[in-house]
């Protein structure tokens, strides 16, 4: 497939798209050709980050949230019942990441100002000291003196999508951006980096990162140049998306130089602003910022989930890389072995005890699960044996290469 061969005397690695192949590819229809974007990224999964699938326990630790994302299930101004694990209880998920001998287990909730920072520091250090594992917080948009905090108690990624690089339709979809709590007056940033550059302060003397598209790219810059590993990522599809923002999406993956990228499917909720039909036909126009021309939507399915998931791969081809919950969510039968099979080595298997899933219902179909996490292991080692892939182990940082 002429899109997908390189030149010989190249740069080694797959070979480097422009943006304008990628689109190509983005807007591609004809499995026949979709075939070798597939093999591509097969190829470069296993050559390099092998035939592990590093497995990340996630531990969602709280439904509470300050924020009212228009997608998302828990957002604050929904009236529902809500939870917050004790430290005792997030222990006992820790064991049983460690019994199940996960690498890593992901520290996830709401935007929760309840989780304190002292709380979070002393979980970090408990894991840390009376277990092997990694620690990835995906806390939200928290503060730079709580991320340096965490980051001295132990804490090893930081895992915060951007969710769009399109900077008018961020906006749009987290309409309480303005009340951050995050990066204030008085943080001072260290040298953080994109790539191999340094980059400017993004902290203004008003503390709100105004100016700054999306302050959620500038705390991953903020927590890389902690020493952080960090991770982001996308929904695909999410009403307004326009092909043209996913390739910028991509694009930024690859500036941000980063560890893990996690792209799933938007899947709507249909008691949150973009689940509603009416909601989503306003957003669905999207517009090129370029030209100011309509777009088409991007469609949330699996099949266009799946070629981001491919593309992500040959433009950041050592990423730690999941097949997410979203994409098992919309292709109930087969979305998890195709996100492993077309890019993917990474699953993060929930470790929330059973009790909490229906309050951490983010969109539908996500918390109908009704396996432990010791019966959902038994599935998880089935479908990895049968497509030929094995348990990661350890904790599954980034491979150093030279
Ligand atoms: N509060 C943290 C944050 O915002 O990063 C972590 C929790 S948040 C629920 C985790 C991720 O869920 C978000 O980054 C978003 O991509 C995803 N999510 C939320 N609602 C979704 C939806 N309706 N469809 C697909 N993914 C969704």
């Amino acid at each position: 497939m002429k899109l997908l061969q390189g030149k010989s005397g190249a740069e080694p690695g797959p070979k480097r798209l422009t943006r304008e192949e990628v689109l190509t590819w983005l807007k591609e229809e004809e499995e026949w050709k979709l075939s070798f974007l597939w093999q591509e990224a097969d190829k470069v999964r296993r050559e390099h980050v092998g035939d592990e699938v590093h497995l990340r326990g996630l531990i969602e630790l709280s439904s509470y949230c300050r924020r009212d994302c228009l997608y998302c299930g828990i957002r604050g101004s929904r009236k529902i019942e809500r939870y917050r694990m004790s430290e005792d209880e997030v222990m006992d998920c820790v064991r049983t990441a460690q019994k199940l001998e996960y690498g890593t287990v992901v520290l996830q909730s709401g935007e929760d100002l309840g989780l304190t920072t002292g709380f979070i520091a002393s979980l970090i250090r408990r894991i840390k000291t009376e277990t092997p594992l990694a620690v990835t917080l995906s806390l939200g948009e928290r503060g730079l003196d709580e991320l340096r905090e965490w980051r001295a108690a132990g804490a090893d990624r930081n895992l915060l999508k951007h969710e769009t690089s399109d900077p008018e339709l961020f906006r749009r979809i987290h309409p309480q951006n303005g009340d951050s709590k995050g990066p204030k007056i008085g943080d001072s940033p260290p040298e953080a980096r994109i790539g191999r550059s340094p980059v400017q302060s993004p902290f203004s003397a008003r503390g709100a990162l105004p100016g700054f598209a999306n302050p959620r790219v500038e705390l991953l810059k903020y927590a890389r140049g902690l020493g952080f590993e960090i991770g982001s990522g996308v929904m695909v599809g999410i009403p307004g998306q326009t092909y043209q923002s996913l390739a910028d999406d991509i694009k930024l993956f690859r500036e941000l130089d980063l560890e893990m990228i996690g792209c799933g499917p938007f899947v709507p909720h249909p008691d949150t602003p973009l689940g509603q039909p009416e909601g989503r036909m306003q957003k669905t126009e999207g517009r090129s910022q370029k030209s100011g021309a309509a777009e088409s939507q991007v469609p949330a399915t699996d099949v266009m989930t799946t070629k981001v998931v491919a593309l992500t791969r040959l433009a950041c081809p050592d990423a730690n890389i999941p097949s997410t919950t979203a994409l098992a969510t919309v292709n109930k039968e087969h979305g998890r072995e195709l996100g492993l099979e077309r890019g993917a080595n990474v699953w993060m298997p929930n470790l929330t005890p059973l009790k909490y899933r229906a309050m951490y219902e983010i969109y539908p179909g996500k918390a109908k699960a009704i396996d432990t996490a010791e019966q959902f292991h038994q599935n998880l080692l089935a479908t990895l044996e049968r497509i030929g892939r094995v348990p990661g182990k350890g904790p599954g940082g980034r491979k150093e290469v030279i």
